[in-house]
């Protein structure tokens, strides 16, 4: 007889539900072929404030519409791109009634963990420290690792592809804020020089010259914006190159417009590059980025499958944590298993968010995530449990409990890496310098906030921050001896 043990998590396998779109006051008559219809889908994004008023009628106060044209002036760094997928799963009211409309609903949408990354307000903010004092635009400095346009050559065996520089859904965090998507009026986005043709070419070229790199990821933006037909075109030239044996395809849509995923002659493509992929001893994955249960739906699920059942080797799930849309266990569990159980997609990773400008209210410190990686080890099968990574700048990603030193009161981490990336082949200190990480300064102890405010220049901050970790590492080696 087995006993029932409680423990911290108690997991129920959950079906999956698509929430009924015909709730919102703009959605009433649409059917569940329109629904379907990846077109209908794109042409009914919410772009703008007046698009979701004309989506949500009465169900929201003029407060949030307030609170949300002040953050588009004042704070974002991504514009405004929704696709009607992803707010149908914004205050589902799946296991409740529904909030009424007006305060009631108001409250619950501003407490939605879809909605605090995908339509950020102001409130949201921190006004303390909205932005970090060493946040910046490309904060993994991706672009100076570029080998030719869009090709970041940033580990030793693999490369990112930035195909395009849109995606069919735009959201608040988006660590590329830099290239992707329209400007804002905080943010002017960077221009790709180079017509689309020429850099894939480029990219192709290099990737043949280079025969240390056997792993690309294809991404943007999202390649679900690629028409079909140019990115089987690029797949296929990608897969006659002779090291490649891992090629990742990037892209939220399969969640956040799984209808493109699920379009046949979509299907039938990536059928015929999974066939050849298979010909030629090369692994083809789907990466998507799922940030919170809710978003886990049938038809998310049928997209995945979908893809899985066209020849794709995995569906692999690489999501942010964010402070509000998943920062506990019980989140990141429920999550793993929505994904795991219901739509045979793998929870690989969940990426610190990071130091891009105005995203404090989002992130959370180091050991907050470790806390949360121990919390969640031991329920899910090894391979799918989920990883959570500190994508440290000129690093790369390192599991949380990887770091070398901790400052816990001025929230430095420091970190060591064991490759040189590709601008570093002339850098003899590059493999034993320290690399920093910094937490949120609002959660840091009043004695770390202080230092913060009264902090000098960038440069005193780097120095002070090395001598921390000499000084750290040496009392650690000092307790083991
Ligand atoms: S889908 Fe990815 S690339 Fe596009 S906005 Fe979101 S996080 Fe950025």
């Amino acid at each position: 007889m087995t006993a029932h043990v409680e423990q911290p998590y108690a997991y129920l396998q959950r079906e999956l539900v698509e929430p009924d779109w015909t709730r919102f006051p703009g959605w009433r008559e649409i059917t569940s072929t329109q629904w379907a219809d990846a077109q209908w889908q794109r042409v009914n994004c919410v772009k703008n404030l007046k698009q979701l008023r004309e989506v949500m009628g009465d169900l929201l106060t003029e407060d949030f519409y307030a609170d949300l044209e002040r953050d588009q002036a004042e704070r974002a760094t991504m514009s405004m791109l929704v696709p009607p997928q992803m707010i149908n799963t914004m205050v589902p009211a799946t296991q409740a009634p529904m909030p009424a409309a007006g305060a009631a609903y108001t409250a619950a949408f501003l407490a939605d963990p879809i909605r605090r990354y995908m339509l950020p307000v102001f409130s949201d903010r921190r006004t303390d420290w909205p932005s970090h004092p060493h946040a910046t635009r490309d904060s993994l400095h991706e672009h100076e690792m570029w080998a030719v346009e869009g090709l970041t050559h940033r580990y030793p065996t693999k490369v990112l592809a930035e195909m395009l520089p849109t995606c069919p859904q735009y959201c608040g965090h988006c660590t590329r804020m830099d290239l992707v998507g329209n400007s804002t009026p905080q943010v002017a986005k960077l221009k790709l020089a180079g017509k689309p043709v020429d850099r894939y070419a480029a990219m192709l070229d290099y990737l043949q010259r280079t025969p240390s790199v056997r792993d690309v990821v294809v991404s943007g933006g999202d390649v679900a914006n690629m028409p079909w037909k140019n990115l089987e075109g690029f797949l296929d030239n990608l897969l006659r190159v002779e090291n490649i044996r891992d090629i990742r395809l990037a892209t939220k849509a399969l969640m956040g417009l799984p209808q493109h995923w699920l379009q046949p002659d979509v299907v039938e493509g990536v059928g015929r590059i999974a066939t050849k992929a298979r010909e030629r001893g090369v692994s083809l994955a789907i990466h998507t980025h799922v940030n919170n249960a809710a978003s886990v739906t049938p038809l998310v699920a049928d997209a995945a499958k979908a893809m899985l059942a066209a020849g794709v080797r995995d569906v692999r799930n690489q999501g942010v944590l964010m402070r509000g849309v998943n920062d506990s266990a019980d989140q990141l569990l429920d999550l793993s298993f929505s994904l795991l159980d219901g739509a045979m997609i793998t929870p690989y990773y969940f990426y610190m968010c990071d130091m891009i400008p105005f995203s404090e209210h989002w992130r959370m410190s180091l050991h907050e995530a470790q806390e949360l990686q121990h919390a969640i080890m031991g329920y899910l099968p090894g391979f799918a449990t989920p990883r959570i990574v500190c994508d440290v700048p000129f690093v790369g990603k390192r599991w949380v409990h990887q770091v070398d030193s901790y400052d816990r009161e001025l929230g430095m981490s420091f970190w060591r890496k064991n490759y040189r990336t590709s601008i570093e082949a002339a850098d003899t200190e590059a493999l034993s310098r320290d690399y920093v990480y910094y937490d949120p300064i609002y959660t840091l102890p009043e004695s770390g906030q202080d230092w913060w405010r009264a902090r000098g220049d960038a440069d005193a901050d780097h120095a002070l921050a090395m001598e921390r970790a000499a000084a750290s590492r040496e009392a650690a080696a000092l307790a083991v001896g």
